[in-house]
């Protein structure tokens, strides 16, 4: 049961004289057996995230991480997690969770749990997961038995808190992941009441991409002279895609989609549009169109959900449409391209769109469509990331007079483009965010 002793410190060959190389995770002070099962999923070394963050979190330091999905930070909160609870050798009792992580989607959280089961194989510990959109019979079943670490997202917990299957008075571990997008989805006051519930003794994390004024008063509410970790994304990620704009009609982007996916070259589409009943259209034309696709967005019933994620990772299906919300995050191995059939208003949206391509150092392509309508968004883009982005040669004409002569990306103070977290603009509409 009962985590091994941690510590054990492996130098790098060449001894202390050789140029330091980056740090091995034993180095970091966890124990071989959560080593042994980072080695068996391939993981050579620690991201900058895991490298700046474990140490401290193993000596039981609150963290505000400023890092989005993609920089590896599940793996920075959960290792040292397991590592502690592994390290106190007590069991939990029913209903009574030892460490909790929030996060906002189920997807998310499907993920974390799988991550935590992955590299806590070895450790004995147990955990589950808990959300919205499937039966709650299981989820009560499996917090009945004792759980150290239980994954939820906020809707769900409140309710089993509600009916007293979940009680959080020993939760000595807390993570608030993607904080911004709890607030970008009206979660912000589900987290207060679940953070009222939490007791005063514990640890806590809080992760976010970027750090408006309500999440960092959060910060300040939640966390106790906190080591501050900030990395972006690999800057190559955005880098390495290749970036494409076609200026077409709104009418025009459906057969756009099909001419450009009859294309065999292109392996794994992920396709973005903005509303769910858009996201529907389009995979009804698509698999009209002959193409094997399934659509991915919040009004999906969970198992839906799944079944199309699973089909398009392992290559059943060669195009997923979906819309934001439900691709926050997505780590899917393989996608060759992303389409952006229509272009986000938030530019921060972009740069997480373009980033599910290109992902573990390959290369990727981004077409983005732009219509009459959009060419403001796609200004606001340029602007977010410092450059233009050119119009496609194979798949549309030169860029319309009106966007020439538009005013022109602000100059750039850095070299080269770069994602500049920036504060997200007021939060949309009731109406609009229902559309999504
Ligand atoms: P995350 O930001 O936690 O969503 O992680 C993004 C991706 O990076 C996931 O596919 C992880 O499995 C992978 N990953 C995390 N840490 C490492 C590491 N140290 N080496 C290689 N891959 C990693």
């Amino acid at each position: 049961m009962n985590e091994a002793t941690i510590g054990a410190c492996a130098h790098p060959p060449g001894g202390p004289s050789a140029i330091p190389a980056p740090p091995a995770f034993a180095d970091l002070g966890l124990s071989p057996s959560l080593c042994e099962a980072l080695a068996a999923r391939g993981y050579d070394r620690p991201t900058p995230i895991q490298a700046q963050a474990i140490p401290h979190l193993l000596e039981g330091r609150d963290l505000l991480g400023i890092a989005q999905t993609g920089t590896g930070k599940t793996a920075a909160f959960a290792l040292p997690m397991l590592a502690r609870l592994g390290a106190e050798g007590r069991r939990p009792t029913a209903g009574h969770p030892r460490a909790l992580v929030l996060t906002p989607t189920r997807e998310l959280a499907a993920q974390i749990a799988a991550s935590f089961e992955a590299y806590g194989i070895r450790t004995g510990l147990r955990g589950t997961v808990v959300f919205g959109g499937v039966g709650k019979g299981p989820q009560v079943t499996a917090l009945r038995r004792g759980v150290d670490v239980l994954v939820a997202t906020p809707g769900r917990l409140l309710d089993l808190m509600a009916q007293r299957h979940v009680n959080l008075s020993r939760v000595g571990i807390f993570v608030l992941d993607e904080a911004d997008r709890m607030l970008d989805m009206g979660f912000l006051p589900d987290v207060r009441r679940v953070v009222a519930a939490l007791p005063a003794a514990r640890q806590s994390m809080l992760f976010s991409a970027t750090m408006p004024p309500p999440i960092a008063g959060l910060a300040q509410g939640l966390l106790r002279d906190p080591v501050r970790v900030a990395v972006t994304p690999p800057g190559s990620t955005v880098e390495r895609v290749d970036q494409q704009v076609c200026f077409v009609d709104k009418q025009g982007k459906r057969d756009l989609l099909a001419r450009i996916l009859s294309n065999p070259a292109i392996g794994r589409a992920l396709v973005f549009t903005r509303t769910k009943h858009g996201a529907d259209k389009v995979a009804r034309h698509l698999t009209q169109a002959g193409v094997r696709t399934a659509a991915l967005h919040g009004n999906k019933t969970q198992g839906a959900r799944e079944r199309a994620l699973d089909s398009f990772r392992a290559g059943t299906l060669r195009a997923l449409v979906a819309t934001d919300i439900a691709a926050r995050g997505l780590d899917v191995p393989g996608i060759t391209h992303v389409i952006n059939y229509d272009l986000p208003n938030v530019p921060e949206s972009y740069v997480h769109r373009i980033g599910r391509t290109a992902r573990a150092g390959r290369a990727g392509v981004a077409i983005s469509f732009c219509d009459e309508t959009e060419r403001t968004y796609l200004r606001d883009i340029q602007r977010e990331l410092r450059r233009e982005i050119p119009a496609s040669r194979e798949y549309g004409g030169p860029a319309p007079a009106s966007l020439a002569s538009a005013p022109r990306p602000a100059p750039s103070r850095r070299p080269g483009p770069r994602y500049r977290p920036q504060r997200r603009p007021a939060r949309a509409p009731a109406a609009a965010r229902a559309r999504r």
